[in-house]
């Protein structure tokens, strides 16, 4: 029996993370989650799995809780999100919270021990180096649940990473993979939240349509794989089918394929090196499907993709201001406060004005993600 730490547990990853433990409960227990505002979803679920800790974002939150759930250890805040992650008798955390503020959890959750099951890309790529140095320190597995890595992941299993030529990622293009620059003027945040494969929380579903997912993305298989960024990259494929490639020294390409379900590389996460049955999981009929279509990736339409690959080869603390940028950018644009172009503008603008920090330490990628956000509130009206 596997015992579960789950942050984010009331997002898009959170709740399919709770549908396998669900599904499976001779194999996992969730000992402690931490969520952010949705406190209806935090009911259900400590009513359901009884968690032994809860952590909310807000200290009012975690009192109503108290009153409601005598026994139940609560948190709430920073504090909260990093107690959630070291609960005592866990043995894997499945980090699905939103953006850098899941970067201290996973390194106390390290620190403590714990097997890292990662989804939440923002904390690799604002601080890969200190992730993967205290992982290495203290013998923590990093589990990818992202399906390219988990793909990469599985397609490396027998391998050896020295006879990787390169990462092929696949991306699907997201909601307007077919429309020029031009077509994206005026376009709105409900065209945008329409993905035509996956369904995601609004910020990945938003950062799928500038292209900037994949470009986290590739900074985040940087840091899992130890690859240099020459070795990495990424292909078009409309269908999300193939949900990665490594080509080999030889030639050979290896893929994982399946439906699009991120049940699938959770569960594998959970389950690893074994394999579990997927309860209601729809089995790929490539039959029915017929064909897979791929094309180059267009740098000069899906501009973010550069700036993470530009970011990711500068290093030091310019893929933390690519991230935290990225971040405020997308809160604005989902408020309705900046265009969806304005989205790339503002990026780019942070990146032409930071001097780089090389080799930052945790409270230096703290200020740097903080200021950056500030000089992004301040070019918003
Ligand atoms: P959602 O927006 O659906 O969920 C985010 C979760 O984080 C919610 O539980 C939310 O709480 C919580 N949260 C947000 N901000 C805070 C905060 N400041 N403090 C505490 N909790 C907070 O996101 P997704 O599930 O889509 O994505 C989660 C992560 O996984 C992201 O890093 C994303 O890039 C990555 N990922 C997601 C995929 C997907 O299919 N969705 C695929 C691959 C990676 P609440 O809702 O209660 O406010
Ligand atoms: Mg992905």
């Amino acid at each position: 029996m596997k015992k579960i730490s789950l942050l984010g547990a009331t997002g898009s990853i959170g709740v399919q993370t709770l549908d396998i433990i669900r599904e499976h409960p001779a194999e996992f227990k969730l000992v402690s989650l931490s969520a952010g505002r949705n406190l209806e979803l935090v009911r259900k679920a400590v009513a359901e799995f009884q968690p032994e800790y809860v952590s909310v974002q807000e200290r009012g939150d975690s009192d109503k809780l108290k009153a409601e759930f005598p026994g139940l250890k609560i948190g709430y805040g920073p504090t909260g999100l990093e107690e959630a992650a070291v609960y005592s008798n866990a043995d894997i955390l499945v980090n699905a919270v939103l953006g850098s503020v899941g970067l201290s959890p996973t390194l106390k959750a390290i620190e403590a021990g714990k097997t890292i099951a990662i989804a939440n890309k923002e904390t690799l790529v604002t601080a890969g180096h200190l992730v993967m140095e205290a992982a290495k320190k203290h013998g923590v597995p990093i589990l990818p649940v992202d399906s390219e890595h988990s793909a990469i992941y599985q397609a490396l299993q027998g391998e050896r990473a020295k006879n990787i030529e390169q990462l092929i990622l696949t991306a699907s293009g997201g909601s307007f993979r077919d429309r020029t620059r031009e077509e994206l003027v005026g376009v709105t945040v409900s065209e945008a939240l329409n993905h035509p494969n996956w369904s995601m929380g609004a910020k990945i579903t938003i950062d799928s349509a500038t292209m900037m997912n994949k470009g986290l993305e590739v900074i985040e298989a940087h840091w899992l794989f130890s690859m240099p960024y020459d070795q990495i990259s990424v292909l078009l494929h409309k269908e999300s089918i193939i949900h990665s490639m490594i080509e080999f020294h030889d030639s050979s390409i290896i893929a994982q394929l399946g439906t699009p379900d991120m049940r699938v590389p959770i569960q594998y996460a959970l389950t690893y090196p074994d394999r579990l049955p997927l309860p209601s999981g729809k089995r790929l009929n490539l039959a029915e499907i017929g064909k897979l279509h791929f094309s180059q990736m267009d740098f000069d339409r899906f501009r973010c993709l550069k700036f993470a690959f530009d970011a990711g080869r500068a290093g030091g603390t310019m893929p933390t201001v690519l991230n935290a940028a990225n971040e405020a950018a997308v809160a604005a644009f989902l408020e309705g406060r900046i265009t969806f172009l304005q989205i790339e503008d503002l990026i780019e603008k942070m990146l032409d004005s930071h001097e780089n920090i090389l080799n930052p330490d945790l409270e230096t990628i703290k200020a740097i993600d903080e200021k950056t956000r500030q000089d992004v509130s301040i070019l918003i009206p």
